[in-house]
C-alpha cells in the first residue's frame, strides 16, 4: 500500500497496546523495517505487556517501575544508563529522532544514517515536510512515523538514543501554534523520555536560546537563568522549553535516564521553510525577489548565526559525551540585523532597498552564545563561516523560489 507521501506503508508495527488498533491519528510508513507485531488468534495485536516473549515484553520486563526503587542513589551527574549506548556490541545503534522531518531533524537523521544508525523519524508535518526527507526512500535504514509526539509513543525496535527534535520553532511559527507548541514542549518531551526511559536509551532534548528569554547578561553561559516574559506572545516557546529542561532533568534525578541538553542559538541553512518569517529565509527570499528587506525595529538588536552542519556535529558530540548540563550550541560571531540585512544583499547582488517596520513585541535586543562548555567538553567548534553558509543557503533558497 503506498500513503501519499509515496511511502509503503508495512505492517502495523505501531502500538496498541490497549485496544490492538492502530490509532487514526498514527500512521506508519516504511520501507523495510516489517516487523507485524504478534497477532492473537482473532487476529487482534496482542498486548505487549502480557506477552513477554515478544520484543515489547522483554522491553517491559527489562524496565518494571520497580527498578526505579531498586536502583542504587547514583549523583544524577553520574547516573548509568540502564543499557551503555554507542557500545561495540551494538553493531548498528538506533535512534529515535523526533521532529525528523524538519529544518534541523531532518538534517540530524542524515547524519546518523551517514554514520552507520538505523533511524526512525517521527513528525506529525506541521512544520516539517516530506520534501526534506524524501531523498531517504529506498534507503534500508531508514522508517518514518507520521505521528504527533504529544500522542503515546511505542516502538516494538530496541532503541539506543532518542533525539528530541519536534517543535515549532520559529516565532512566526509558535505565534500561530502557540498551543501545539505548549504542547510539544510539554506533552510531547514527556512522551519522548517515557520512550527513551523504557528503552533504556540516552535522550537528547534540543532546548533554544529562548530560555535565556531578552537577556541580561550578555553573552549568555549556561548557568544565566533567564528573563522570561511568560504571559508574552514568546512564552508559550520559551516556557515550553524551559518546562522541558525541568522535565529533562527529573527524568536524569528521578529515572536515571541519560539525558543530555542543548541550548540551540540561531541556525540557518537549506530545508528552512521560504516563509517560516524567521530572519535568513525572509531576508533571502526577499532579496532574491528584489522586494524590501524588512529589518524590525531599528536594525540594532543582534544575533549570532550557526550553520546547520556545525550544528548537527555539536549535537552529535554532546550526545555521545558524558554530561548532562545544558550546553550553549551556536556561533559566537555576533552582528545586528542591519548589518546581516547589507551582508544578504551583497551575497545575493540584490536590488532590494532596506525598510523598517515595528520591532515585535519581547524580541531580544543581543544574543550571542557563550561557548566554552562545547569547547571544552565536546571539543567543537563551529567551521563553517557565514558568508560561506550562505552561499549554500542562498542556492537553497533560489532553487525553491525558481519552482
Ligand atoms: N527580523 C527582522 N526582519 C524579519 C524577520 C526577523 O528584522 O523579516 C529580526 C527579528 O526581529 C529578530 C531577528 O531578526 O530581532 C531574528 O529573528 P528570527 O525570527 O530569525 O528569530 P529569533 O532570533 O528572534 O528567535
Amino acid at each position: 500500500m503506498i500513503s501519499d507521501f509515496g511511502f509503503r506503508i508495512s505492517d502495523c508495527s505501531l502500538y496498541c497496546r490497549l485496544t490492538g488498533e492502530l490509532p487514526k491519528n498514527v500512521r506508519e510508513t516504511s520501507l523495510t523495517l516489517h516487523q507485524p507485531l504478534p497477532r492473537s488468534p482473532n487476529g487482534h495485536l496482542q498486548s505487549a505487556i502480557r506477552n513477554p516473549k515478544s520484543e515489547i515484553g522483554k522491553s517491559a520486563i527489562r524496565n518494571p517501575k520497580s527498578k526505579v526503587a531498586t536502583l542504587p542513589p547514583t549523583p544524577y551527574l553520574r547516573a548509568m544508563p540502564k543499557r551503555t549506548t554507542g557500545r561495540a556490541s551494538v553493531p548498528q545503534p538506533t535512534s529515535v529522532v523526533t521532529g525528523g522531518a524538519g529544518f534541523l531533524g531532518s538534517h540530524m537523521v542524515d547524519w546518523l544514517l551517514a554514520r552507520g544508525h538505523r533511524v526512525i523519524a517521527i513528525d506529525n508535518f506541521v512544520t516539517g515536510t516530506v520534501a526534506n526527507i524524501d531523498h531517504l526512500g529506498g534507503n534500508p535504514n531508514f522508517k518514518f512515523i507520521q505521528q504527533d509526539v504529544t500522542e503515546f509513543l511505542f516502538l516494538h525496535e530496541e532503541v539506543d538514543y532518542v533525539w528530541h527534535f519536534a517543535s515549532p520553532a520559529s516565532p512566526v511559527d509558535y505565534l500561530e501554534l502557540p498551543i501545539q507548541t505548549l504542547k510539544v514542549g510539554s506533552l510531547g518531551t514527556h512522551k519522548a523520555l517515557g520512550l527513551a526511559k523504557s528503552k533504556g536509551a540516552r535522550f537528547l532534548l534540543t532546548s533554544t536560546s529562548e530560555v535565556y528569554g531578552d537577556p541580561l547578561v550578555h553573552p549568555q553561559t549556561e548557568d544565566y537563568w533567564g528573563n522570561v516574559n511568560t504571559i508574552g506572545p514568546r512564552g508559550c516557546y520559551d516556557e515550553s522549553k524551559r518546562f522541558a529542561e525541568a522535565l529533562t532533568m527529573a527524568y536524569l534525578r528521578q529515572h536515571q535516564v541519560e539525558t543530555r541538553i542543548v541550548r540551540i542559538f540561531n541556525t540557518y541553512g537549506p530545508r528552512m521553510r521560504l516563509n517560516d518569517g524567521r530572519v535568513v529565509p525572509a531576508f533571502i527570499s526577499q532579496a532574491l525577489q528584489n522586494k524590501p528587506i524588512t529589518v524590525f525595529g531599528d536594525g540594532t538588536q543582534t544575533r549570532s548565526f550557526c550553520y546547520c552542519s556545525d550544528l548537527i556535529d555539536g549535537i552529535y558530540r554532546l550526545m555521545m559525551s558524558s554530561h548532562s548540563e545544558p550546553v550553549n550550541l551556536g556561533n559566537p560571531h555576533e552582528m545586528t540585523m542591519l548589518e546581516f540585512a547589507r551582508q544578504i544583499l551583497k551575497a545575493t547582488g540584490s536590488r532590494s532597498k532596506i525598510v523598517f517596520l515595528p520591532l515585535p513585541q519581547d524580541d531580544p535586543r543581543q544574543r550571542r552564545p557563550e561557548v566554552t562548555r562545547a569547547r571544552t567538553w565536546l571539543k567543537w567548534e563551529p567551521r563553517v563561516a557565514l558568508p560561506q553558509g550562505l552561499k549554500s543557503t542562498i542556492a537553497y533558497f533560489r532553487q525553491k523560489i525558481s519552482r
